[in-house]
């Protein structure tokens, strides 16, 4: 064996690990990002077919609700609270990067109930807070409108959830795409992945059609499916522990005629986001009507009644904007983060439904870690991709 040390003008040729990533919203640009912090020579790129951060991440509301969703304790509750414990930081690294402030806020968040059956579910709530040490205070009809004078004066009660916030996507995400650019992701726009090469059990690369037709393969030593909705029709992807579909959520954006909360307001599926330059974002509907992502008449009207019902003052509000994503659904209401069981060097980071914003700094941390084999911060086998430990073991043994 000839040693290439001290010969002049040789260079090593070790080549760098390739990380691709297939979908540039919030989840791939995220990942992308802490690779490289982590990692700085590592080779990453980000493939979007389309626009980078166009799809179900520029739709959301931006509700950092890690103690407004989760129904109680559980795997998604111990995500959401450490993603929201890492979300100051993460608002200030990305200053620190791009010079943009995300504008993320502790404001809170309000849920009132109006009927007994839902000061009853809010009682149910407080309970399990309560057990898990969170931060909550229970209210009463005059408390509540004490909190936030412009809800209904038929509001029963409302719990207050202090530690929970919110951001707006709109900025957040192309500045977590510039913070990725910034780290050093390659970005490729337009680039439709048409395949994934595996063989002897690991990922090798993946094959991209080009919108003239052309074909062109991209060696990777790992590749991160972040593909939203879109994952379970990235082509040659195996089956994993649960599938991914699309639920429609619309949105519209109101001018109230004065502001009307300084913090989250929800009630049921209804909430208000009331964003920094005075307008409101309205809330949501979930529709599973597959692959339609346009608005309705109908939709509008839910969310017109809704926003109403909650503060009567927004009738003469003004409409400004009306617009719809799709929300990426995992059958068993968990995200999909981490390495797939079956297939060495893929990865995921999907399923993150509605709470994709939220969870984007922890998820790109364990999905990082997943790559770079290093302990992740958080660890629970029910986000893990799978597929299920015991298909897994009967594949290896047929
Ligand atoms: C109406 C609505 C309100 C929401 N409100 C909130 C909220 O208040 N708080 C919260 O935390 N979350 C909220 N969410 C959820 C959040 O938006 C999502 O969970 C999150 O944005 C998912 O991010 P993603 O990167 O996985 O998906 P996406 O943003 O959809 O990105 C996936 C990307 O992959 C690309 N892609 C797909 N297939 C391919 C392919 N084959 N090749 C190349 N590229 C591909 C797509 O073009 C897209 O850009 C809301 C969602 C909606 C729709």
């Amino acid at each position: 064996m000839t040693s290439l040390r001290g010969r002049p003008g040789a260079r090593s040729t070790i080549p760098r690990t390739h990380v691709v990533i297939i979908g540039a919203g919030l989840m791939g640009a995220a990942v992308g990002r802490e690779l490289k912090r982590r990692r700085p020579d590592l080779a990453v790129t980000l493939l979007e077919r389309a626009i980078p951060g166009a799809e179900a991440s520029a739709a959301a509301a931006g509700i950092l609700g890690a103690q407004a969703e989760p129904e109680g304790p559980g795997p998604l509750l111990d995500l959401a609270l450490a993603s929201r414990s890492r979300w100051s930081a993460f608002a200030r690294a990305l200053l620190q990067e791009t010079g943009v402030d995300v504008g993320y806020r502790a404001c809170g968040v309000l849920e009132v109930a109006f009927t007994d059956d839902a000061v009853q579910r809010l009682a149910t709530r407080a309970h399990w807070m309560r057990l898990a040490g969170l931060a909550h205070h229970t209210l009463d009809r005059q408390e509540a409108r004490q909190r936030q004078a412009d809800v209904a004066a038929m509001v029963r009660g409302a719990l207050w959830l202090p530690d929970d916030g919110a951001v707006d996507p709109r900025v957040l995400v192309p500045t977590v795409v510039a913070a990725a650019r910034a780290a050093g992701v390659a970005v490729r726009s337009g680039c439709i992945v048409a395949g994934l090469e595996v063989g002897e059990g690991r990922v090798r690369a993946v094959q991209l059609d080009g919108p003239d037709g052309s074909c062109e393969c991209v060696q990777a030593d790992h590749v991160v499916v972040a593909a939203g909705a879109w994952t379970d029709l990235v082509p040659g992807l195996p089956a994993c522990r649960t599938p991914v579909t699309p639920v429609r959520g619309q949105l519209a954006r109101l001018r109230p005629p004065r502001p009307v909360t300084d913090c989250v307001l929800k009630a049921g599926a209804h909430y208000l986001v009331p964003r920094a330059d005075g307008t409101l974002i309205v809330g949501a509907t979930t529709e599973h009507v597959g692959w339609q992502r346009g608005v309705t008449d109908a939709g509008l009207a839910h969310l017109l009644a809704g926003a109403c019902s909650l503060v009567p003052a927004l009738a003469d509000a003004t409409v400004l904007e009306h617009w719809s994503g799709l929300r990426p659904h995992a059958g068993d209401g968990l995200p999909l983060l981490g390495p797939h069981a079956g297939i060495a060097g893929l990865h995921l980071a999907s399923g993150l439904y509605r709470n994709g914003i939220l969870l984007a700094p922890i998820a790109a941390e364990i999905v990082a870690a997943g790559v770079l084999g290093t302990a992740p911060p958080l660890a629970d086998p029910a986000w893990l991709p799978g597929p299920a430990s015991g298909l897994v073991q009967r594949r290896k043994t047929a």
